[in-house]
């Protein structure tokens, strides 16, 4: 036979990963519970004097921006940030607002924390927080602003895993019917749009 017969016969029966296919592989990392409290105020997850002024954090990559990285030709879901200012090495990151812990998942470089939270009009929304060092919450738990979720990589310890993992990818949700893989299978604008806000524009709105 033709290598490139065989090739195209290999390309045949290599599934590739979609949402769909994936996504309970997810689910047993999440826990269904309601958040206890209104998600009133949003504050940046990170400390500074102060977490409203969208000024304090760094935008190192957009939402929607094109990656070939994880999952080849995937739309960046999230905003890549560090704070503008750290005095300190090692970066605490804290949840958003009022929420509960739903999933911790992955491991290594790509460990993930999402927060449920109810919205004062009744939304129910999430945020995630990935490439976490050490999380310091567990799943079920009641967070709020001032909650410690984890740390982030030092720039050292990002090295280790041969890239560049020293930030933290943040995404607001509106869904998390994927339980996770939707971060690194989201191929298009609609799937982007269908669980995805745009992280910058809801921190312009929820931050005052
Ligand atoms: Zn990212």
């Amino acid at each position: 036979m033709k290598t490139s017969l065989i090739l195209f016969l290999a390309f045949l029966f290599v599934e590739t990963p979609t949402i769909d296919k994936d996504k309970n592989r997810w689910k047993p990392y999440y826990t269904d519970l309601a958040p206890a409290k209104t998600a009133d105020s949003w504050f940046l997850p990170f400390k500074s004097i102060d977490r409203k002024k969208i000024a304090n954090i760094k935008i190192i990559s957009i939402f929607g921006d094109h990656r070939d990285s994880y999952y080849k030709g995937h739309i960046h879901t999230a905003i890549d940030i560090n704070p503008s200012i750290s005095k300190t090495k090692l970066i605490e990151v804290y949840a958003m607002a009022n929420g509960v812990v739903c999933s911790i998942h992955l491991g290594e470089n790509q460990k993930t924390v999402v927060v449920k939270h109810r919205l004062k009009n009744g939304t129910i929304m999430f945020t995630s927080y990935k490439h976490l060092s050490e999380v310091y919450v567990s799943n079920g738990q009641t967070v709020n602003q001032d909650t410690k979720l984890a740390r982030l990589f030092t720039k050292e310890e990002s090295k280790k895993y041969g890239g560049d993992y020293h930030h933290l990818h943040l995404e607001i949700r509106k869904k998390f019917d994927d339980y996770g893989c939707a971060s690194w299978l989201t191929m298009n604008k609609t799937q982007l749009d269908d669980r995805f806000y745009n992280p910058q524009a809801f921190l312009r709105t929820y931050l005052k």
